[in-house]
């Protein structure tokens, strides 16, 4: 597939796998994608698993990626994580802003911008979330809602910061449910986030920006996603959780 970014695929492995099945999982990826370079490849386990799952990687292209991280650093809170803990296992990436954070932890697009902004300067590279829920949709809010989350999540960041974060649209509505946004959907969601960027920013560096779609992306509908101007590569989650439909993922996008 011809695109003007390299497509950047990750697995969201969301509160699955021991540290043990982690390291299987991540053993067959590694052996099926064998030396594939087209595409950047990145798995996010839970961090209980991210030592196992880093080891089982090594000598790979595969990048190791976390699914959240403390905006302070070493310190009094108990139970985060922090950056620095994050960079010691080799994490490349770090998902933020998951709607189930959003929706579960009550995660504000104020605390994102600051998990963002603390990734950023650890040189960890957010893939940072955004997506409308259904009834956004269905009102004809979806460019309001995305909109906001983005200036929100976003706000503060330089240029050169940019074009190190990943933003995943993921439509609420499609995220393990089975429905899929059309090819035509997240087309149209993904341009109008790369027109938001250009304001924000400028042209150039919207265009140097990769946008993921999200939301029950499988083999058979990763090629047609994917082949769509402005969507630059997929966050999966259900499909991440076996190679053989992760690795499909990957491989249908090169054809
Ligand atoms: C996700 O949780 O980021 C996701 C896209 O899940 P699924 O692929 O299962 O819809």
């Amino acid at each position: 597939m011809d695109k003007e970014r390299k497509l950047i695929i990750a697995g969201n492995w969301k509160m699955n796998k021991t540290a043990a099945e982690g390291a299987e999982l991540a053993g067959q990826i590694k052996l099926d994608l064998g030396d594939l370079t087209e595409v950047d490849v990145v798995i996010c386990p839970t961090f209980t698993a991210l030592d196992a799952v880093a080891k089982a990687i090594e000598e790979s292209m595969v990048r190791l990626g976390a699914q959240d991280m403390s905006p302070s650093d070493y310190g009094a809170h108990t139970g985060e994580i922090c950056s620095g803990m994050l960079r010691e296992f080799g994490v490349r990436h770090v998902i933020l802003g998951h709607s189930e954070r959003r929706q579960y932890q009550k995660e504000s697009d104020t605390l994102i911008n600051q998990k963002t902004k603390a990734a950023l300067a650890a040189a960890i590279k957010p893939i940072v979330c955004v997506g409308e829920l259904l009834e956004h949709r269905e009102a004809g809010e979806t460019e309001a809602v995305v909109g906001k989350q983005l200036a929100g999540s976003l706000e503060g960041l330089s240029p050169e910061q940019m074009c190190e974060t990943v933003i995943a649209y993921e439509p609420v509505w499609a995220i393990g449910t089975g429905l899929t946004a059309t090819p035509a959907q997240a087309q149209e969601v993904h341009a109008f986030i790369r027109g938001q960027l250009a304001l924000q920013h400028d042209d150039t560096i919207a265009k140097r920006i990769r946008i993921q779609y999200g939301g029950s992306v499988k083999p058979d509908n990763a090629r047609e996603l994917m082949s769509q101007p402005d969507v630059d590569g997929a966050l999966v989650g259900g499909a991440s959780l076996d190679a053989h439909n992760f690795v499909g993922i990957i491989k249908n996008t090169l054809t």
